[in-house]
């Protein structure tokens, strides 16, 4: 069976691990038999099934690099929404996952494709973001790589620890986050939603030609998409994946 043939199909996945990131975000460890693997950036479709047959189908991001056997999937808990406070609240080891994928094609990067890498996430957002820092730090890769990463409080960043960590032996990795409700009492850093100054300050400029990859909700998207190109970036190296209607 081909590649393409299994990105159509639904099939179950192992869960293997829950890991609490923040108070609202688990990931969910999979075990996939027979993962062809896939670039990061990439998604899967998840599909749950009632009792009585009803079915919900949500889009999640891979969280793992390519290289990483397991399956990783980051979900943040909406709780009014209908499937992610399942996968977060009620999904456990032993259980299974209905999935489809490996699905996208336009938003990854291969540590080949080189840079500068400009990464640009809001919540959630940064979930295939990681992929792509996971990926390049599996491969050894020293490509010039910025993450400006926007969350809602210090409890809320997704990955705090190995963002630090890559950072911290990584002399080609900057990470740059901005705190957007509340900061901690010493807190030095950005502290507002991601606009055109801050984007002049942390994004390479236009001639170095950086890849930039922007993904959040909606409004955080359509603003940095827009901010990118009105700085001068080519929009054909702006790539965005918006993963919700409205802020998140
Ligand atoms: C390509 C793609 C990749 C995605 N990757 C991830 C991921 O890695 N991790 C993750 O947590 N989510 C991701 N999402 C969002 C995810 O698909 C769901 O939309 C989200 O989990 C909400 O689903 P729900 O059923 O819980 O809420 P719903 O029942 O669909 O919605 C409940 C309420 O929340 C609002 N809402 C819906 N989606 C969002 C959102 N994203 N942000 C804020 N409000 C929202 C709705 O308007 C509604 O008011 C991705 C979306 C896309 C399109």
């Amino acid at each position: 069976m081909t590649v393409q043939r299994y990105r159509t199909l639904w099939r179950l996945a192992d869960v293997v691990e829950v890991v609490p990131e923040t108070p609202r975000t688990k990931s969910l460890v999979l075990e996939v038999p027979g993962w062809e693997g896939h670039k990061a950036g990439q998604h899967v479709d998840v599909r749950l099934t009632a009792e009585d047959g009803y079915q919900a189908q949500r889009s999640y991001s891979i969280a793992s690099a390519p290289e990483d056997k397991r399956l990783v999937l980051t979900v943040d808990r909406l709780d009014d929404g209908e499937v992610s406070p399942y996968l977060t609240e009620v999904l456990m080891v032993g259980d299974k996952l209905e999935f489809r994928g490996p699905i996208g094609g336009y938003f990854t990067w291969e540590a080949r494709a080189g840079g500068p890498l400009l990464l640009i996430g809001g919540g959630s957002g940064v979930v295939p973001l990681m992929a792509m820092l996971r990926h390049r730090a599996a491969v050894g890769s020293d490509v010039p790589t910025r993450l400006l990463y926007s969350s809602r409080s210090y409890e809320e960043i997704i990955y705090r620890r190995e963002l630090e960590t890559l950072a911290a032996r990584d002399g080609a990795l900057e990470v740059i986050h901005t705190l957007t409700r509340s900061r901690p009492a010493r807190w030095s850093g950005y502290q507002r939603r991601i606009d055109a100054e801050m984007l002049a300050e942390v994004a390479w400029s236009p001639d170095e030609r950086p890849f930039a990859f922007v993904c959040g909700p909606t409004p955080l998207v359509e603003a940095v998409g827009a901010a990118l190109v009105g700085l001068g970036h080519a929009a054909a190296r702006v790539k965005t994946e918006r993963f919700g209607a409205t802020g998140g």
